[in-house]
């Protein structure tokens, strides 16, 4: 598939701005370049794009390896922590402060020396063995939570 295009909004002389309408990654909601006829299928819907996102392509590979994966959000927090619970392995919440507010901002995977943090916007990877790997997003770039 060719490199996706990406047209930068133009300032016209009456102060208006003219844009090409973006695709995000539904990974993670980064732009990925101009629409184009890659992003809906035969039936109007949109397609995967995560295998063009520099951020999202690993998990791809790892979903088509047998991986289950989440990105994760402050709506599948608890979804993520049943599965955990699942596999016998305990986690909680992340907390950290916040503008002087102590609030959750991820999940804590694991007890002790092997535990994982994942931030919201980050994606947690089951492995078909069972282990559990946290895959960070880019600094600045974590999803909306
Ligand atoms: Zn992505």
């Amino acid at each position: 598939m060719s490199a996706r295009t990406f047209t930068p909004d133009r300032v016209n002389a009456d102060g208006s701005t003219t844009i090409r309408m973006k695709r995000a990654c539904n990974g993670c909601g980064q732009l990925l370049g101009d629409v184009d006829n890659r992003d809906v299928d035969k039936d109007g819907n949109l397609t995967d794009v995560r295998g063009e996102c520099s951020f999202c392509a690993p998990i791809v590979a790892l979903e088509a390896a047998g991986c289950r994966t989440w990105n994760l959000t402050r709506r599948n927090l608890n979804i993520v922590d049943d599965a955990t619970d699942a596999d016998g392995l305990f986690a909680k919440g992340y907390f950290e402060y916040v503008d002087d507010k102590l609030v959750v901002t991820g999940l804590r995977i694991g007890q002790g020396e092997t535990r994982q943090v994942a931030k919201f916007g980050d994606w947690i990877v089951r492995h078909p063995d069972r282990t559990w790997t946290v895959h960070h997003a880019p600094e600045g770039e974590a999803a909306d939570a």
